[in-house]
Parts: structure tokens; sequence; C-alpha cells
């Protein structure tokens, strides 16, 4: 039988035997010898288990998923039942049209995914009665914490305190916690119920939770003008179920609205991943983290989706961002949004009134059996006060299958969502020792604050009440993209590696996705031995002592790792240690989370052979050596080179009292290999989106687990509901252990590869790189090299020369390789100009073949236009992408065939890919920015 790991390595033994020849060496031994430099190399087994097959591991992870106990969660606090309707849980979550796309910066091949994000924009937007969504956030705690930073920017207030109401949700006010800390802002719990509670003069925000966490539903009017009179701003966290009945935040002033889509059709998956939304106020959209998504036009005038703002992308401004968020959550805002699309906006209401019903019906059974609840108006959760009895109502409940919310020493928190029956509401009448009540209960929403403005007018979220309708929606809109199902992405620094579908199996397993987040500890022993073990697998593999997997991307891997730099240095008396040295060359995340750590950042510069200057570094140090805090470095560097002097570099910053965090996102090429842990580094991120194979998602979900030497490990970050330790760091995630539903992925992955096959996928990688960089040097100068001039698992293709000469751009060369069926490599990073091309190790020769093909065949064409053969402004590269209609239509006027322009050299003309719009104004769309579902008369032609 084969082995896993010989279906995830791309290339056969024979295969690798021809690309060895094509690159000049008789083994892969022998490559990795002279391509790895000696001083990280580590030389020893991987002590993870033998390889299993796919059957064995399913059938692990099956036991583990039993180990998990699924009890009906009432919890609340942010996370519901739901149910994810099977035909989007089949042809979207299970899909790889759609799990496996890239984050869509090749708009003209992201139009399916971009319109559905739209969606989703629109919907937030409508809900919440705002004006402009962006397009998800990582979940509702860092849509929080990153809303009382918009509102520090924004603001006409000079204070730095920030107001949070006490009625909020526990874990969002402990991420607002951990983030305020470090920028310096002082975080104070108001009592808004109380009529003694005086706003004070001064401060800059307020967030309010709507409804609470206790379930009150507010009129929060009068304290948000209030707040407006002091300069803040306001934000409001809120349920969009509940607003489907309730007034909209916007309506009563807010700001900024933020919360969590989860319980639109997302499983609760032991606390994400899901689609956290944040959404402001008109004026404020260019003030918005994250990717937010617009309408503009294509070359032919017809309106096309793309990401507006780019440069909003806050990472992309290094040190000057305002947030560090990178991959967010669109595979989950997609469901959330079709789930809207699906049920409209009548459905919904119909979910949110049978919801609040089975809340009015709990209510009245609880009052009539003398029970008390607070006074107080709710729409699904409800508060009982049973004095000293507390725990043993919640422990009844479980007995009878039903988890509550333990409140307090005499309160019980009882949350309903659409999958409550009246069985689970008899459950918790009996575990409160009443009886059923006589009647239903009565509407418990406060009359003044009932919806009356309209939402989800939009036509999308009315045509596709059918299932065949639906079906067919997004059929068609999969049809338009390209991911991973339909051909190669060779995106640099991104590792669009083999999803295997073993792999993805579980994650819908109810034993892995019904688990709340706030589940007794009993209740999820299978989910604690899984991230134990995955835990532990990372270490060794990584050379660390411990790891966290609660970041729920790289970026908040950079930033726990940061904080827990800075908590160290605090702790042995160097609190004053704050300066961050970043090369010049690092992904801006790195520089967006120093900031976001409370760390000045000092850049140092990269010689001619792009690694880091050495001698910078020296001065560098020596500027700021007592202030040192710490070293951002990635490695393989984000020139895709094994640099040499990694060890140098870490010593220097080691002596003069500094912290090494190296940038996990390559550890593609190191695998086996080396370890961070033990050459140098304290701290990494790991991406277990790029690595480890969880699926790109369009744009997310991530796991960016941080990884620690031990001195490191008592910063790791805290359990959001646990008290904060003194010299802890808190929480970066709203839930314990982040976006643990689809750590069954990677953990399978590494079942299923065990030490050797991971050794073998990192040399692969390796091999592959270096076969494309030497198949395409004589077409395309490779920037930099390493040793014997080989690269790592990356290679930079410097396209410069040829813009120079030809006027022929990197974009253009971009767009045209869709017309040969794929996907760009990774533009303009790290250097502007080039193409990173990284085919990982689970492309096939082939498929390698096949790239390397069009890219020489480009290279020809972009001569012709050179030569003058071709006019600048109009050959098959200034005009690409071609769409059908284009080639199809019956005037043709350029000079070039319409076979060229559609059919060039290669391409499957029966499997050919058609983009669905073509090249697309970016510029226009920003200047004239629309965020929502535009009208169906912008699409007539
Ligand atoms: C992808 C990447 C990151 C950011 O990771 P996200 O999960 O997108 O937040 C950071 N550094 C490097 C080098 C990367 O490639």
């Amino acid at each position: 039988m084969t082995a896993f790991a010989d279906r995830h390595i791309g290339p056969t033994p024979e295969d690798q035997r021809r690309m060895l020849d094509a690159v000049g060496y008789g083994s892969v031994d022998e490559l990795m010898d002279a391509a790895i430099p000696e001083v990280i190399r580590w030389h020893g087994t991987l002590d993870l288990p033998p390889a299993g097959t796919e059957e064995q591991a399913l059938a692990e992870l099956r036991a583990i998923a039993g180990r998990n106990t699924v009890a009906t969660s009432m919890i609340g606090l942010g996370y519901h039942g739901t149910h994810t309707p099977p035909v989007i849980r089949r042809n979207v979550l299970e899909n790889p049209a759609w799990y496996t796309a890239y984050t869509p910066y090749q708009p003209e091949i992201s139009q399916g995914r971009l319109e559905a994000l739209l969606n989703f924009q629109t919907m937030v937007a409508d809900l919440t009665g705002l004006a402009t969504a962006n397009a998800s956030m990582l979940d509702e705690g860092t849509a929080a914490a990153e809303a009382m930073t918009l509102a520090r920017r924004a603001g006409r207030s000079k204070s730095n305190v920030y107001l949070v109401d006490a009625d909020t949700l526990p874990q969002t006010l402990s991420v607002i916690g951990t983030r305020a800390e470090p920028l310096g802002i002082e975080v104070r719990i108001i009592d808004i119920d109380n009529p003694e509670t005086a706003l004070p003069d001064a401060f800059f925000g307020l967030h309010l939770q709507y409804p609470g966490a206790s379930g009150a539903v507010r009129d929060h009017a009068a304290v948000i003008a209030a707040a407006h009179e002091r300069g803040a701003l306001v934000t409001v966290a809120a349920d969009l179920l509940a607003l489907t009945l309730l007034r909209p935040p916007g309506e009563a002033g807010a700001d900024i609205a933020v919360g969590n889509t989860q319980r639109f059709g997302v499983p609760m998956g032991f606390g994400g991943p899901h689609a956290g939304y944040l959404v402001v106020r008109a004026g404020l959209e260019r003030m918005l983290p994250g990717r937010l998504v617009g309408v503009s036009r294509d070359a032919d005038g017809n309106p096309a989706y793309r990401l507006a703002l780019q440069t909003r992308e806050q990472h992309i401004r290094r040190e000057k961002a305002t947030s560090n968020i990178c991959t967010a959550q669109v595979l989950l805002a997609v469901i959330a949004s079709m789930y809207a699309v699906y049920h409209g906006p009548e459905g919904l209401r119909a979910i949110a009134e049978r919801t609040h019903a089975k809340a009015a019906r709990l209510a009245a059974g609880l009052r009539e059996g003398g029970v008390a609840l607070a006074e107080q108006p709710f729409f699904d959760t409800v508060t009982a006060t049973v004095p000293g009895r507390a725990a043993g109502v919640v422990a009844a409940a479980a007995e009878r299958g039903v988890n509550l919310r333990l409140a307090g020493p005499d309160t019980v928190g009882v949350a309903c969502d659409e999958t409550t029956t009246d069985a689970h509401l008899a459950a918790v009448f009996a575990a409160f020792g009443v009886a059923e009540p006589a009647g239903d209960g009565h509407d418990a929403l406060p009359p003044g604050l009932a919806r009356i403005t309209e939402f989800l007018t939009h036509p999308v979220f009315h045509a596709h009440r059918s299932e065949t309708a639906m079906l067919r929606y997004l059929r068609r809109l999969a049809d338009f993209d390209f991911a991973l199902d339909r051909g190669m992405i060779p995106l640099g620094s991104c590792t669009m590696k083999l999803n295997a579908t073993a792999e993805l199996e579980p994650i819908s397993w109810p034993g892995f996705a019904d688990l709340h987040p706030f589940a007794p500890a009993g209740q999820a022993a299978g989910y604690r031995e899984l991230i134990g073990q995955l835990e532990g697998w990372l270490a060794t593999l990584t050379g660390y002592d411990a790891v966290s997997v609660q970041p729920n991307a790289g970026s908040q891997g950079e930033l726990a790792g940061l904080l827990a730099i800075r908590a160290y240095h605090r702790a042995n008396g160097a609190g004053h240690r704050d300066v961050c040295l970043i090369p010049s060359s690092a992904h801006g995340t790195n520089a967006a989370s120093a900031v976001m750590a409370g760390m000045r950042v000092v850049v140092v510069a990269c010689d001619p052979e792009g690694n880091v200057d050495l001698a910078d570094l020296d001065r560098k140090i020596e500027a700021h050596r007592p202030a040192l805090a710490a070293i951002m470095v990635t490695y393989p560097s984000t020139h895709g080179v094994y640099e040499s002097g990694i060890a140098a570099l870490c010593a220097k910053v080691h002596d003069a009292g500094g912290q090494v965090y190296v940038d996990g996102a390559n550890l593609n090429a190191l695998l086996g290999y080396a370890k961070p842990g033990r050459f140098g580094a304290d701290v990494s991120h790991l991406n277990l989106h790029k690595t480890f194979c969880i699926p790109h998602g369009g744009g997310g979900p991530g796991v960016g687990p941080v990884a620690v030497r031990a001195h490191l490990a008592p910063y790791l970050p805290g359990d959001p509901l646990a008290p904060r330790r003194e010299d802890g760091v808190g929480s970066v995630s709203a839930a314990a252990h982040g976006s643990a539903g689809i750590l069954p992925i990677p953990w399978a992955y590494l079942r299923m590869m065990g030490g050797e096959g991971l050794t073998r996928a990192t040399a692969a990688a390796v091999l592959s790189a270096n076969y494309v960089a030497a198949r395409l040097r004589d077409h395309y100068p490779v920037l930099y090299a390493g040793n014997k001039g080989l690269v790592a698992h990356e290679c930079i293709l410097d396209l410069r020369p040829l813009t120079r000469a030809t006027g022929v751009t990197v974009d253009d060369v971009a767009k045209r390789l869709i017309d040969y069926g794929f996907h760009a490599p990774t533009m303009s990073f790290p250097v502007a100009g080039t193409l990173m091309v990284e085919p990982t190790e689970s492309e096939d020769l082939a498929e390698l073949d096949r790239f390397c093909a069009a890219m020489v065949a480009i290279r020809a064409e972009i001569d012709r236009v050179g030569s003058g053969e071709w006019p600048k402004g109009d050959n098959p590269l200034a005009n690409a992408p071609h769409t059908a209609q284009m080639v199809t239509g019956d005037e043709w006027r350029h000079p070039y065939p319409r076979s060229v322009a559609a059919y060039p050299a290669g391409v499957d003309r029966a499997g050919k890919y058609w983009p669905p719009v073509r090249r697309i104004d970016g510029a226009y769309g920003d200047r004239n920015l629309v965020c929502a579902c535009p009208p169906p008369e912008a699409f007539e032609q």
C-alpha cells in the first residue's frame, strides 16, 4: 500500500532523480547538505510516532473525538448551537473549491469568494445599521480590541482611558486587557445599570455589549450620547441574530460594532474558527483594519470585485500599521454569509423568534417555579438567581446532557439557540427542580427597542430559497475561482501545499465540531489529548520547550511571542527594554506586531545578497544596547535563502541582552533539518495554515501557535476565563485553545507523515524550488541565493530588468499566467517588481514542468514586446487575462490571434480555466468606494 507521504509528496523518486540532474546534484542528501548551513543543521531523527496510514490516523482521531462528550451547550457567552445547512456544509465547508483557495489578491480569479465576502459585508452592515463592514476578523475578542485602538485613533479625546461595560463577555474583556496594556491604555469597567455610575469626564472610548453577557437587553442610546459629548467613540458588541428583532447599534448612535458570526451556521468547534466582524459608521471606513471588499470595474467597464484600499491592509504599512491582522476568517465568513443567503431576512427573523420563544418559555417555567430572574428584557439568555445552589443546578443539568453557565456562586445563565428543543428545556426545568410551565411565557423584548428598519433587502438574500437554487449559486461562485483543486498556486511565503481529504474529514465530526469552548473540562478530554499531543509534537519539531496553539493566525502568534519577551524582560527588571530590531525584508506583520506589543521598531538593513547586514546589525545594537528587547527575523529569510549568519546574529543579540524571535512561517524549509529552538532562537510562531496543511480557506482560517524556550514558557498566553497572573501575558484569543476545531488537520498530517515523511517533504520542497530556479534562471534572473547558489524552499524571479527594457510589468506576467491556467506567484514581496515562487513538495513534476513551460513561453512573449513586434499597450501581456467574452467577441482588433490570447502554448483546450472578468481597475474602485452589494442593474451590460 502506498504510504501517505508518497501521496503528499508530488514528485516520485524517479522524478526527483530527474530534478536533481537539472539542479546538478547526485542525491537529495547531497543537495540538502549543500543548501543548509552546517551551523543550523540538526542531525537526528525526529521523535514522532512512526507514520500511520490514513485509515489508522482516522481511526485514532475517531477514538479521540469519542473521548469528547457532545452535550447540549446552553452556556451562551457568544457561542451557540446552530444548524449548518447541509447544502452549505457539503458545498462550502467540505468543498476544496472553497477551502483551498488563496486570499483574493488576484481578484480576476477570485470573483466567487469576493462576491461571498461582499455579501458578508452587506449582511453585517445591514444588521448592525452601520455603513461599512470589513470581510472578517479573527474572533469577537480581537475585533473588540481592534475597535478600541480604532476609537483611540479616530476620536477627539486625548485620554488614555477606555471604558468597558461590566456586562461584557468575560473573554472579550480579557483580550481587550491584553491588547490595552502594552499600548498604555487604561481599561476601566463600569456598571451602566447603576444609576449612581457617572461617566468620567475623560475617556476615549466605550465598549458596550448588546445583549449583555447576562442576557440583558439595554437601551444604550443615552449612554452613547453621553460618551459622544465627551468626545469618545462607542463600540457595541452585538449579536447578529438578536439584531433581526432589536434596534441595531447604528440606530442607537454607535460608531463601531463588533461581534461573532458563529451562530450563523458555523459549528462551535471548541472555540473556533469563526468569523468575527467589525463595522463602522460613515467616515471611519478608511480606518478599518483588515480586508475590505469593494466594487470596481474591469478593462471592459464591467463591474468586478476586488479588495478595496489594499494599502489599508494594515500590515503592509509595517511599523506605521495600526493592526497586524493578515490571515482572517474568510471560509467562515463565506459560510455565515451563505447562511443569510439561504435563510433570507424572514428566515433569520423566524429563527430569532423561535429562539426568543424558547427563552421566554424558559423564563416562564423558572418564574412559575419560584426561581428569581433578573427583571430585565432579554433575547435568548436568562440569568437565574439560586442562592447557594448554582453549582448544584449546573451539575444536575449536566447529568441530563445540558451545559449551563455557572455565572457565580448564586447565579446560573441559560442561553437558547436555534437548536433548543422543548426536551432541552425540560432537562433545564428538572435541573432547577421546577415543573414545566403552563404556558409559553411572553415576549420579553423591550417594545421600545423593536427593530423597525428592513435588512437584507438585496436580491441575493431572496433569490436562493430552494436548495437547487442554493446549490447552483454555490457552484457558480466556486466556478469563478481558481483554487488548488484546479492547479498550482506557487505563492512564495504562503506554502500552498496539499490539504489532504483525510486531514479535513474529521473537522466536521460532531465530536470535534459541537463542543462549546467553555464546556466543563471533563467533556473535552479528547481535545485535551489532541492539543497536548500536537503541542508536544510541534515542540519536538522546532526544538522548543513549550507551545501554545491559542493564537488564531500567524500575526497573533507574533504578538503573543513578543508579549512573552516583554513580560520576561519585566520580570527580570529590564522593563525598559523596548527596541525591536527588524530586517528590512521582514513580513509587514512583524513590525505591526512589535508596535502592538509596545515596542519601538528599528530597521536593520540587508546586504546586496539579501542577507541581514551584520555590520548594520552591529551598529543598531550599539545604538540601542541598553534598550534592546528583541530581534525578529524570518528563517529561512523572506528572500528564500538559508542565511549562514543566523547563528552569529543570535549570539550578537543575546550578548546585548535581547531575545531572538524567529518568524516560523518558512518552517517548511526546516522540518527535520534544523530546529529554531536549537540554533539560537528563543521564540517562534508557526503557521499551521502553511507548513501544517490547514487549508488557506480563501484568506483564513489559520492557526499561529507560539513556541518558546523554557525561560519564556511562563509567559505563554493565558486562559481568557482565568484571572490574569500578575506577571502573565493574558489571552490573545477569545478561546483558550483558539481555533481548536481545525487542529485535527495538523494532527493528522503529522500522524500520517511521521518524522521521516516530514523530513522527506522538506527535502522535496527544497528540491522543487531549486528545480524551478534552475529551469527559469536563463529566462529570469533569480534574485538571491545562498550556499553554492542554492535557494531554500522558494525563489525570487527578478522582473525588474525586463520591465525596464520592455515596459512589461510583474502585474502583466501575473495576469498572463491566468491565461495559462495558473495562479500567480507572490508579487512584489519582499522585493517590489519581483515574483516569489514556492512550489512546495506537493506539486508533481508534470505540474512543475507545466509552470516552468508557461514562464518560459511568457518570457518569449515579453521579448516580442521588447522587439517591437507587438505594441507596448496592445499585446497578450498587457491585455491579460482574456475572458471568453473577449475572445469570442464578433470583433477582434488586436495584433495577435485569438488562439494566442486564449490558448497559449501548453494550455489544455478542453480543461481551460476562464476568468470571469478582465483586468480590474483597482484605483477606480478606491476613488468610488462601494463596499456592499451593488444593485443588480449594475451588472446589466
Ligand atoms: C504568512 C506570514 C505571516 C503572517 O501570518 P498570518 O497567519 O497571515 O497572520 C508572517 N510572517 C511571514 C513571513 C509570513 O509568510
